[in-house]
């Protein structure tokens, strides 16, 4: 989708998805059964069937894994979307795993149809601040301005807010958590850093996931590198190997992850 167009096509999207992955779009079953419809009589034209009405967009951020009975492991990937994050996702669908993007503002308005795509394809995404601003050292107006902006940017594209955020650089403090608590965002940190900003080698960086692969991990990737994609591809085997399933931030945090708290992996 293109800036600009009517949020219509979203919520068509939305709904040729759902019914393509096989689930019911309410609305779509017959009127009689909600015993709401008068039945016609016999002689009667046949009513036109009603269009669907499509189901809103956030209803592909319900959980998808339950992560008490799966062994969980979270993939984050910061900073995008960006030229590699298309691939990035074809990797993911054929793996059929879920992660989490961490957007940034000012990548996501030039983005937009990458950011429906990641939730369409039942991946989440979180507030990153708009300019990838260290929260802890700017005022608090300024704090406002980074987080509310980049989570209309968010609701602008998919019709509704994000419910994670990720401090750049895991910089928070009081301020911002009273801040994030108000916007009803949960603080996302992470257990396993691959400095994959760092370095730009795909196997460095494969082997640093990959060592933490572990239950409950949340793993901070950046999928604005290359390197970092090229990398994705042994990690997911590595994952499937050890029967560990690639979930949403929120999924393996229950589900439910509190407003104003700071999550940080296992
Ligand atoms: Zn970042």
């Amino acid at each position: 989708m293109r800036l600009g167009e009517k949020p219509g096509t979203v919520v068509g999207l939305a709904a040729a998805a759902l019914l393509f992955v096989g689930g019911s779009v309410p609305g779509s079953v017959s009127g009689s059964s909600t015993g709401t419809r008068t039945v016609p009589p016999p002689t009667a034209a046949p009513t036109p069937t009603p269009t669907p009405s499509a189901p809103p967009l956030k209803d592909f951020q319900r959980p998808v894994t339950d992560c008490a009975k799966h062994k969980c492991v979270a993939l984050t990937f910061d900073d995008g979307p960006g030229d590699h994050t298309a691939r990035l996702l074809d990797m993911l669908a054929a793996a059929d795993a879920k992660v989490t993007f961490f957007v940034v503002g000012e990548q996501a308005v030039h983005y937009p149809d990458l950011i429906l795509r990641e939730v369409e394809e039942g991946h989440e995404v979180g507030n990153h601040t708009w300019h990838h601003t260290q929260l802890d050292r700017s005022s608090i107006a300024r704090i406002h301005k980074e987080i509310d902006g980049t989570s209309k940017a968010i609701e602008r594209i998919l019709g509704f807010k994000p419910t994670l955020m990720r401090p750049p650089y895991g910089a928070t403090d009081a301020r911002v958590a009273k801040i994030a608590k108000s916007r009803g965002l949960a603080e996302i940190i992470w257990s396993v850093d691959t400095d994959d900003w760092r370095d730009r080698n795909s196997s460095i960086v494969a082997r640093r996931a990959i060592r933490g692969l572990r239950p409950g991990a949340i793993i901070l990737l950046h999928d604005i590198h290359p390197t970092t994609v090229d990398a994705v591809p042994a990690i997911l085997k590595a994952a499937k190997k050890r029967g560990l399933t690639l979930a949403t931030v929120t999924d393996l945090l229950g589900g439910n992850p509190k407003p104003g708290k700071k999550y940080m992996g296992e």
